[in-house]
């Protein structure tokens, strides 16, 4: 499960006692150091080589929203592409990590800003695990942590399915950076084969999310062209295999999008859909990439009213990070950009 570049880190001791590996991946998990050289409890010759062979230095170039709940980062990875990870500091001092699982995306729902810059390549494990390093080595600094983890950022966690499950094993590792199984999200367009049904399969208690945003096939094709290889009745039967192995929860995020997809007649197809134990709708206001219009915040209280009445458990997202194109389906990686 560890990719490549963790196997080299930990060849580097194979000539050192147990305990050595263990004190790094402390002083790199928990004490959350930005270079080996911080490491103290290593001799200096070990902390040298570390530095020189497996370097832990992340630079970055960050954006901070005017209400400064919301930092986004631009990371450039080694062949010199960019990826973007968003913090959001929530009111209750909750830290959410947004991380990327691919550098560009190859779907192309038609609303989504990343789409639009293609697919370039998958992130390895430890590209995933440094964009959550990144940020719990700045909270450090404020006194905060990382609380949650939701795979929401650039690409298709599931078309990367190995790698985003190495990472969350490495994340969520007693040894490695402890982070609680539920404290997981992944949101995914509804990849079945090698998604949601390998997922049922790993004895893993992590959130899954469901890009729904259209209550029929005709008009989520329109939107998001994987429907016509995932219709929503074909997603909707994973879904139900998935809750009947793992009796967790499923969220379907909905996208309000003006005269798009937000009638009343919308709302009660998608009743229909939704009225099922254990899956409840997140609501998300479509933060503009373009295209289409946001829907008025009455029109989203009535959706909302219609699947409340209608007994649908309904969220909403708050909606974090616009002002400096953090917020969900802005994602671009393009520098210099603001
Ligand atoms: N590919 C995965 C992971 C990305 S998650 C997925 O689609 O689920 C990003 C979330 O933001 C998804 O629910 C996505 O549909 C949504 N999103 C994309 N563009 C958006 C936009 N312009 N406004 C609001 N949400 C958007």
């Amino acid at each position: 499960m560890f990719s490549m570049d963790l196997i080299q880190f930990q060849r580097l001791f194979n000539k050192e006692p147990r305990y050595r590996l263990e004190q790094a991946k402390k002083a790199l998990f928990h004490d959350l150091i930005q270079n080996w050289q911080e490491a103290v409890v290593l001799p200096l010759s070990l902390r040298e080589e570390l530095n020189k062979k497996w370097p832990i230095e992340i630079s970055a170039k960050t954006f901070v929203s005017k209400d400064r709940n919301t930092i986004k980062a631009l990371l450039t990875l080694k062949d010199d592409l960019k990826i973007e990870t968003v913090l959001m500091r929530h009111k209750d001092k909750r830290n959410t990590i947004c991380v990327s699982s691919q550098v560009g995306c190859s779907l192309n729902c038609s609303f989504c800003a990343t789409g639009k810059m293609g697919f370039k390549r998958n992130l390895e494990v430890w590209e995933i695990v440094e964009q959550v390093l990144f940020f719990a080595r700045y909270l450090k600094k404020i006194g905060e942590r990382v609380t949650n983890i939701v795979f929401m950022g650039m690409g298709e966690p599931f078309l990367n399915y190995q790698n985003v499950i190495g990472a969350i094993k490495i994340l969520n590792d007693k040894e490695g950076f402890n982070l609680g199984a539920r404290h997981f999200s992944i949101s995914t367009v509804g990849i079945v084969d090698g998604g949601i049904e390998e997922l049922a399969k790993e004895e893993l208690q992590i959130n899954l999310a469901i890009s729904l945003h259209a209550p029929n096939d005709e008009l989520r094709s329109k939107l998001m062209p994987i429907n016509k290889k995932y219709p929503i009745k074909k997603i909707l039967n994973a879904v139900d295999d998935y809750i009947k192995k793992t009796r967790r929860r499923v969220m379907f995020e909905y996208m309000i999008i003006k005269n798009v997809n937000d009638s009343e007649e919308h709302a009660k197809t998608l009743v229909r859909l939704m009225k099922k134990p254990l899956y409840f709708v997140n609501l998300i206001s479509y933060n503009p990439t373009g295209i289409f219009k946001s829907s008025p915040s009455s029109r989203i209280k009535k959706f909302k009213e219609i699947l409340e009445k209608d007994g649908v458990t309904v969220t909403q997202r708050y909606r974090f990070g616009e002002d400096i194109e953090a917020a969900c389906g802005q994602l671009v990686a393009k520098d210099g950009r603001k």
